[in-house]
Formats: C-alpha cells, sequence, structure tokens
C-alpha cells in the first residue's frame, strides 16, 4: 500500500492522507491534486514523520487525483517552510503558500493572447478611446489588465480592436529570459572594494553556509562589490535572490545591473501582471532565472539552483511583514541560506543593532568599506536648533536653510528636502468649532492631499474630497491643515525661490516604474533643482550635483517612542545625508531639531556611528530588548469591541507565570482601531533562555474564541501600534 501524508492548502483541514493510484509515482515536495469531499484541493505531499496528523485507516484512503507537472519542493526548502511556521507561531500552509506562483504556473507552458497598440492614428477619435491610447503607449497585456491601465471597460477595449487600433499577439508564456553576462562591464574596483569583492566571490565559489554583514558607507560601492558575486554565480550556473525593502527601488537596481550585466534580471514583486509571474515563477522553478530582484516576498520561492542571497538596505524595517505570516525577511533569508548551505550577504551604511552584534559575536563576518568610492568626502553635518533659530511663521524651514537652499539654486546645484510625511497636512480642522477629520475605519487623523483634493487614511485607504464647509458647524471656508506634509514644504520652496525647479517624491507620486525612471533621469539632467520627499528618497539613488540635504524635522521619528524609535532616526537621517556630495562637490547636510541634546543628534552631528550604537545597545541591555531580551506581541481584534476585549482578557486571565518572562497588557492598542476591527494587544518580555514560541503556543492553544475574532502572534515585534 502506497500512502503519502499531504500539507493540503486549506485553512482548516491542513494535513491528510491519501492513497497514490497504480501507476502514478509520487515523492516528497511534489505538488498535488486530491479529492477533498466534493471538491478538488491542492497540497504537497510531505516527510509522514515530520507533519502531524490523524492516522487514518488503509481502507478509508481516497487517491491522489495528479501529480503537477512542476519539480517537486526541494527539502531545503521545505525545511525553511517548517523553521518558519515554528519560529513565527504560523500555520504551516500560510507559510507553505508564500512558495506558489499564480495557479496557471502550475500548468504547463502554452500561449496566451496579449493586445498592444498597432501604430494606426484615425482622424478621429472619441474621448474614451483617445485617452485609452494615451494610456496603452508602450504597453502590451491581456485586455483585462490592460482595461485596468486606461481605466476603461473591456467593451472599449475589444471596440478598439475591432476597429484595428488594437492587435493581438501570441506570447510563449515560457519564452526564456536574456542571459545576463558576467563579463559584460567589469568594474576596476578600488583595492578595498577588490578586497571584499574577493572574500564574496570565494564564499560563492566554495559553497557553503556564510553569513556576511556588508558594513560600507554610503557611495562606498557596495552594490558593485556584492556584483561580483553574483558574477561568480552567473559563471558556475547558480541563482542569485537580491532583496530589495521597496518595489520603488527595484527600477533604479535594474538599470545598474543592466549596464553591469547586459541584460535585466527577472523582477518579483506584487506590481507585476499576471503573465508576467506565471513566467517569472516558471523561470525560478526551471533554474532559468539567473537573478531575481524583488521585494520579501521573493524569498520562498522555489529556486532550482540558489547560489547566493543578498539583502540590499538590509536594516530597512520593511522587510518586516506586518499581516499574515508576520515574519522578517531579513532574518528568513539567513535561515534560507543556511538550509540551502550558501553565502548570503547583508548590505547596509547603517546596520540594524542585532546585525552588528551578530556580527561582533562572529555569527556574521563583517566585511567593511570605510570611504567613499572615488574620493569622495562624507558630508558635512550641523545641527540648526529650532528652538534659536525658528522659521517665520507658519513655515518649517529656518533661515538658515533657506538661506542653503538659496545658495544652491545660484549655484546651479541641488538640494534635497527630507520629512518623513505624504501629503500636504497630517491633521485638518475647523476654526470655528474644532471639529478634527478623523478616518472612520481607523484612530487616525485624514491626511490632507493637496494634489488629489482630497483627505485620505493611510492606514485604510479610506478617501473624501476635501470639503467646501465644515461637516459639523456647517460654517464655509474654515478649515486649516496643521503641520506639515511634502506637498506643503514644497509649497513653501516654490514661495521662497519662484524660479526653483520642484519635484515631490513620496510612493504618491513615484508610483509606477515609469515614474520613477522619469524622475531619475530629470534629477540626472539637472532638470530638477529642489527634491523634497519621503524615506522614498533616503537610498538608492546617486545624483553627483546633489549638495544639500536638510533634514526638515529630525524629531519626527523620536515621537511614539517605541524602542527603535532612536535606531530608526539614525538611520534615515544618516541615509538621507549619503545622498549629500556624492560626485566631486562636497556635501552639506542640516538638520533641524527641537532636541539637539538628544544622544541620537548628538551621534549624528558629530558622525560617531559607533558611539551611538554604543549607547543604544547600553539602553537594550537595561530594557531587555533585542538582541539582549526577546519581545513578542500578542494582537486580539475584532469587529465588535467587546467581543475583542473579552477575547483579550481571556488570554490575559491564563497568563503563564514564569520567572524568565513578564506580561504586559492586555490593554487597547494605540491604534485601536484599524481597518474596521477593534484591537487589544499583550507584550511579552522574555530572557533569551525562555522558550518563548512554546510558552506562547502552550497559553493560546488552550483558548477557544467566537468566530469574529483574530489572535495574531508576532515574534521579535517592530511594530507596537
Ligand atoms: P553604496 O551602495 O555603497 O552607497 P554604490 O554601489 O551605489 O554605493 O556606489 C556609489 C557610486 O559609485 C555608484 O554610482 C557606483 O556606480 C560608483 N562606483 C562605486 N564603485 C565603483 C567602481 N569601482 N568603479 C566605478 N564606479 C564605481
Ligand atoms: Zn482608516
Amino acid at each position: 500500500m502506497n500512502r503519502v501524508r499531504i500539507l493540503v492548502f486549506n485553512p482548516v483541514l491542513n494535513v491528510l492522507d491519501y492513497r497514490v493510484p497504480e501507476g502514478m509515482t509520487t515523492q516528497f515536495g511534489a505538488l498535488v491534486v486530491a479529492p477533498l469531499g466534493p471538491r478538488q484541493v491542492l497540497g504537497i505531499v510531505w516527510e509522514p514523520d515530520r507533519l502531524e496528523g490523524e492516522a487514518v485507516a488503509d481502507s478509508r484512503l481516497r487517491p491522489i487525483l495528479e501529480v503537477l507537472p512542476v519539480p517537486p519542493v526541494p527539502a531545503p526548502l521545505r525545511r525553511l517552510i517548517e523553521w518558519t511556521a515554528d519560529y513565527y507561531c504560523a500555520p504551516l500552509n500560510s507559510v507553505a503558500r508564500m512558495m506558489l506562483g499564480p495557479m496557471a504556473a502550475l500548468r504547463g507552458g502554452g500561449t496566451a493572447t496579449e493586445y498592444r497598440l498597432t501604430g494606426v492614428k484615425p482622424a478621429r477619435l472619441t474621448p474614451q478611446r483617445a485617452a485609452a491610447m494615451d494610456a496603452l503607449q508602450g504597453e502590451q497585456a491581456s485586455i483585462r489588465e490592460l482595461a485596468e491601465l486606461a481605466s476603461v471597460s473591456d467593451g472599449v477595449l475589444r471596440g478598439m480592436v475591432s476597429a484595428g487600433l488594437l492587435e493581438a499577439v501570441t506570447v510563449d508564456l515560457d519564452r526564456p529570459y536574456p542571459r545576463a553576462n558576467p563579463k559584460h562591464a567589469a568594474p576596476d574596483l578600488s583595492a578595498e572594494q577588490a578586497a571584499a569583492a574577493d572574500i564574496f566571490v570565494a564564499a560563492v565559489r566554495d559553497g557553503g553556509f556564510q553569513p556576511f554583514l556588508l558594513d560600507g558607507v554610503t557611495g562606498s560601492g557596495k552594490t558593485e562589490c556584492y556584483f561580483e558575486a553574483v558574477a561568480e554565480a552567473l559563471n558556475t550556473g547558480k541563482q542569485v535572490l537580491v532583496l530589495l525593502p521597496e518595489i520603488a527601488l527595484t527600477e533604479n537596481f535594474l538599470r545598474r545591473f543592466e549596464a553591469r550585466f547586459g541584460a535585466a534580471p527577472v523582477l518579483w514583486h506584487s506590481g507585476l501582471k499576471q503573465s508576467e509571474r506565471r513566467r517569472a515563477w516558471r523561470a525560478i522553478v526551471a533554474g532559468q532565472a539567473q537573478v531575481v530582484v524583488g521585494a520579501r516576498s521573493a524569498l520562498f520561492l522555489p529556486y532550482a539552483r540558489l547560489g547566493l542571497v543578498v539583502v540590499d538596505e538590509a536594516h530597512e524595517v520593511s522587510f518586516k511583514q506586518d499581516d499574515g505570516v508576520r515574519y522578517n525577511a531579513r532574518d528568513v533569508a539567513v535561515i534560507r541560506a543556511r538550509f540551502e548551505g550558501i553565502p548570503v550577504i547583508l548590505a547596509s551604511a547603517t546596520p540594524a543593532l542585532e546585525s552588528l552584534q551578530l556580527a561582533e559575536s562572529g555569527v556574521y563576518k563583517k566585511i567593511d568599506l570605510p570611504n567613499r568610492f572615488g574620493g569622495a568626502q562624507l558630508p558635512d553635518i550641523q545641527i540648526v536648533d529650532l528652538r534659536t533659530e525658528a522659521p517665520e511663521r507658519g513655515r518649517w524651514l529656518s533661515p538658515r536653510l533657506v538661506k542653503e537652499l538659496k545658495l544652491r539654486l545660484e549655484r546651479g546645484e541641488q538640494s534635497l528636502l527630507f520629512l518623513n510625511r505624504r501629503g500636504y497636512a497630517p491633521l485638518t480642522l475647523c476654526r470655528h468649532c474644532g471639529y478634527r477629520f478623523q478616518c472612520p475605519n481607523c484612530t487616525a487623523w485624514l491626511v490632507e492631499h493637496r494634489l488629489s483634493r482630497r483627505l485620505a487614511c493611510h492606514h485604510c485607504g479610506h478617501e473624501v474630497p476635501v470639503p467646501d464647509a465644515c461637516p459639523e458647524c456647517h460654517a464655509p471656508d474654515c478649515l486649516v491643515a496643521c503641520g506639515p506634509g511634502v506637498e506643503r514644504i514644497a509649497d513653501e520652496v516654490a514661495e521662497i525661490m519662484p524660479e526653483a525647479r520642484v519635484a515631490i517624491v513620496t510612493s504618491d507620486t513615484l508610483n509606477t516604474p515609469e515614474k520613477i525612471g522619469e524622475f531619475v533621469a530629470a534629477a540626472e539632467e539637472k532638470l530638477i533643482d529642489v527634491i523634497v520627499g519621503t524615506q522614498l528618497v533616503t537610498k538608492g539613488y546617486h545624483f553627483p550635483e546633489l549638495t544639500l540635504v536638510g533634514v526638515v524635522d529630525a524629531d519626527l521619528g523620536l515621537e511614539g517612542g517605541d524602542l527603535r524609535a532612536a535606531e530608526r532616526t539614525y538611520q534615515q537621517v544618516a541615509q538621507v545625508a549619503g545622498r549629500a556630495g556624492r560626485g566631486e562637490k562636497p556635501g552639506e547636510v542640516l538638520i533641524q531639531t527641537r532636541h539637539p541634546q538628544a544622544a541620537v543628534i548628538v551621534a549624528l552631528a558629530a558622525g560617531d556611528r559607533d558611539a551611538f550604537y554604543a549607547a543604544e545597545a547600553e539602553s537594550r541591555r537595561d530594557a531587555g530588548a533585542p538582541p539582549f531580551g526577546r519581545w513578542a506581541a500578542i494582537i486580539v481584534s475584532s469587529e465588535d469591541e467587546a467581543e475583542a476585549r473579552d477575547a483579550a482578557r481571556a488570554i490575559g486571565g491564563t497568563r503563564p507565570n514564569l520567572p524568565d518572562v513578564m506580561i504586559l497588557g492586555p490593554a487597547p492598542a494605540p491604534l485601536s482601531l484599524l481597518r474596521g476591527r477593534y484591537r487589544y494587544r499583550l507584550l511579552i518580555n522574555a530572557r533569551r533562555s525562555a522558550q518563548l514560541q512554546d510558552i506562547i503556543r502552550q497559553w493560546l492553544g488552550g483558548l477557544k474564541f467566537p468566530q469574529g475574532v483574530r489572535v495574531g502572534v508576532d515574534i521579535d515585534p517592530y511594530s507596537f501600534v
């Protein structure tokens, strides 16, 4: 009797046994279709001794229906899935789901029909067709996707096909990607860079698990160095995964990669079209995708021959996923490399304290690039004390910063103003009655976006047009904007220097690869004098003519005071400062603050990174915070407030009493209402000796909650709201 145990992608029944019918062969990792009641389910054949399930008599087993024509999930990835589920207290099949691409990718290749403009330009066009023609320049996709791109109905596009304006193209779904050439444009590395690159190249050549922390100042050429390791992987036919913290950075990366290797890497992120995802997934599984660059979701894909993982800007908090499976892609990347037996490089100019600690204790090998490439100097950093050098009333830029901005404009150099706040103003209120615009679904103010004339919630996406009158007291023209966002700073720059060309750079304005490309080109061609941006502009960009960086409000990140607030402020300011003076001209940075004596500001001004990390380590040690102690959070939510509160109390009431664990709460979360759900939190602080996950599993495992209640566990949390 040939029976198999299957991890099924079904939230309730996730481990089931089946019979392998005569003539069918399976192996561990095979993706199979099996019957479940009247339906069919997808699953992975798993080692039965590693997967707890109910023993079912042979006679009651139903047969598997089909083994899908894709390579089995390799053993190292199966171990990674198990590890992740165990460490993050997540359901095994939710983790396993992250290795899947589109369902269509599980079937053989085949073709699809896509459409593109024919180039025919009729004399007369309906406004709808004209708009569609504009929107679809250079695009090729399914009717559905094109309709979405052009914001018209499928019917409009079908009409355009009949009229000969759009044509059908048959595409081979499995057409191979162009090959990258390791020798295409090899750089001359400096001695320092070459020494680092040699170590990485040897690690790729020799194989084996080796974690590196590439700690190099901004502009030192970290990318050039790890590109040599990528070249070695290409030489030896191994695949490379490069993880970036944001989709916006992939565009810039893509251009540099193409310049170095003569072909684009394979992209993987949420912005891909369905046919692109399918093609990429199949190429990854087949080993044909040489280098994959993506957001954290690329981490769990079933690479056929992975030889190197790179996590760039490894300190970025966006590697932490805060919904679904709450995992940290930076940490799981290292674990993946361990199971695969390959090197992994974490690259950053401002590593996380956790990473530095692991390097210090010898777990990671630290590679330093202490100098900028080509002799460029790190910028001069100065503090502007906003208490003594206050901006004019209703303004946000201090006289000194204004003076420096004007000087740059005169010299034809570029400036960058950094404020990590999208929109025009974070709060709008009625001057008459004091009414404040709040999100109906979240504990949050609505943010005014003047460019789109809307008030928007940055948590749930709720939007309303800016009204003419107060909704409460109906007084007209009485709304006041409180506090600045980037749009307001851009307005201020326009008032001070009407002739300056200003670009606003946020996820609202740079939301497609085309727009990012246009911005980079405009900045490089010096068509922009002042860039006003959020954290989106703090990293990755290299504009040689940019010589001034102004940090509009360095205190912003210190508010709220979660355990990483100081570190995050340090990283953001150091990163954005790193955009200045990357070419031949020296750079200058002005940091506006009301707390010039705060340790993080003092360290930034002195350029004394070691002092900052030492002080930060000390305070974390005192607080029992990572990396010295551990945190976990339990988040309870429901659409019904009483239900959420009762569930949180029930959890609190059964808390374990252990010597090495301290449990805080339950308490309403700071964001006590989020997307229409009421939220409560418990926070667990444990010594490193505690078996944190086992404790939580045992604790929650015995409890039952009403249907509408969600209980999430967040191990090593980054968000405390
Ligand atoms: P980092 O990622 O460390 O901030 P980059 O890799 O972006 O630094 O390098 C900064 C700039 O210097 C880039 O424009 C890069 O192309 C250039 N550069 C670095 N090393 C070299 C080199 N060996 N030869 C030519 N250009 C280099
Ligand atoms: Zn909201």
